[in-house]
């Protein structure tokens, strides 16, 4: 191998890309991870940093069991990474709540994953809790919760830790991390994939693209689809204040360094990732009912991202027929999900089975059926 070969590129050095070269890496694998850098979207640096189960995967069982797989298989990974890098990802995982603003949004989440465990026909754990209940969890409430419903399995990490830790986890094991290599080409010859980027050439029998909304164009070089579209979220950030809140919600949470982060909004926007007032207003109304105290507390900062959604919201996990060796990888819950991207996707990148769950999620099932011209 010359200096420009490895065994796999992984395009695209956000979330999921990082994981999965990670996990690549630790099956032995030369990795080396191609980045555009700091000018391009990333919904990797401005996520709200939950590894959340509940609620996600409505209709979709094998997406429940996906996500389920992925939240066991954090604590090793938050482990590993610690041992390996000394970076702690700051994971806990005792719990999260939903906050309900009224009895029907309570009876309505409850509705939602009674139905998702019976999806599943296995252990589906949740709880609905009354306001008393959650008070008991989360004393700071105020009287506008009605209740809450709780994920035992849900948590929250640190997403620029978990960067850091998975990036310095692949150099450590040799991997190459190279920033402001946007790729422009790919080409497929005799077997290996040559690819031309704004600064270099690389070339690997394997390539991941990993590039999020930047798939959509790469995709279809190695013969796969990514129909992705941005969709925008707001961050609101307050200052740092006493630990008071040991459970994550779905729309606040305490960091480890105290500091409260506040969202997020899912707005149809185009690639706009700006802050809107009305949006943070919004945003901050909701988080000040649920906690009465947070009127008192600073916003020190505001950010929008944009997150890389499919039509149905699902991942795309998909191999190229006509280009054997590559592979396209996006989803919108890359937290979440990086357990079981730096585990199992990895092994089926590496020629191991396909994971049944992710059996239905390819990019044809958006395939439109032409009508037949008789
Ligand atoms: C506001 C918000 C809140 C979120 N909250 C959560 C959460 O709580 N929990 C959770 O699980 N998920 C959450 N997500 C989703 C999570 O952040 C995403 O799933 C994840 O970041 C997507 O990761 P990605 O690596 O596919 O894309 P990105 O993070 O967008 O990374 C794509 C990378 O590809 C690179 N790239 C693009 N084009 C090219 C090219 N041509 N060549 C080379 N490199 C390229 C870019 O430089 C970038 O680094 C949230 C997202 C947002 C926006």
């Amino acid at each position: 191998m010359n200096g420009n070969e490895s065994d796999v590129l992984v395009v695209g050095g956000g979330i999921v890309g990082a994981s999965l070269a990670y996990g690549l890496a630790r099956l032995g694998k030369s990795v080396r991870l191609l980045d555009e850098g700091d000018v391009a979207f990333r919904a990797a640096r401005g996520n709200f940093g939950l590894v959340w189960v509940q609620g996600k995967g409505v209709g979709a069982p094998t997406y429940v069991r996906w996500t389920l797989r992925s939240a066991a298989a954090w604590p090793a990974l938050a482990r590993a990474l610690l041992e390996e890098t000394g970076v702690d990802v700051e994971l806990e995982q005792r719990g999260g709540l939903y906050m309900c603003l009224d009895e029907d949004e309570l009876d309505g989440r409850r509705a939602m994953l009674t139905q998702l465990r019976d999806s599943i026909g296995a252990d589906y754990p949740f709880e609905v809790l009354d306001h008393g209940a959650t008070a008991k969890l989360c004393p700071e409430i105020g009287p506008d919760v009605v209740g809450a419903t709780l994920g035992p399995l849900d948590g929250h990490t640190s997403p620029l830790r978990l960067l850091r830790a998975l990036l310095q986890g692949l150099t450590q094991r040799g991997g190459q991390v190279a920033s402001g290599h946007k790729v422009k080409d790919v080409a497929h010859r005799g077997g290996v994939f040559d690819v031309t980027t704004e600064s270099g050439r690389f070339s690997a029998p394997r390539i991941v693209l990993t590039a999020g909304l930047g798939n959509r164009d790469l995709a279809p070089k190695v013969g796969l689809a990514a129909p992705v579209q941005p969709n925008r979220g707001e961050i609101l950030v307050c200052e740092r204040v006493q630990p008071f809140l040991r459970y994550p919600t779905l729309h606040v949470r305490q960091t480890g360094e105290g500091s409260l982060q506040i969202g997020d909004s899912k707005e149809d926007v185009g690639f706009d990732d700006r802050t809107s007032r009305i949006e943070l207003a919004h945003i901050a109304q909701r988080a000040v009912r649920i906690f009465p105290l947070l009127a008192s507390i600073n916003v020190v900062r505001a950010w929008g991202a944009l997150r890389v959604m499919t039509a149905d919201g699902l991942p795309i996990y998909e191999a190229s027929t006509r280009f054997p060796g590559a592979f396209v990888v996006t989803c919108h819950s890359g937290i979440t999900l990086a357990a079981v991207h730096a585990d199992d996707l990895s092994r089926w990148i590496c020629g191991g089975e396909r994971p049944p769950e992710i059996t239905p999620f390819t990019a044809r099932r958006f395939d439109v059926p032409t009508s037949r011209v008789h």
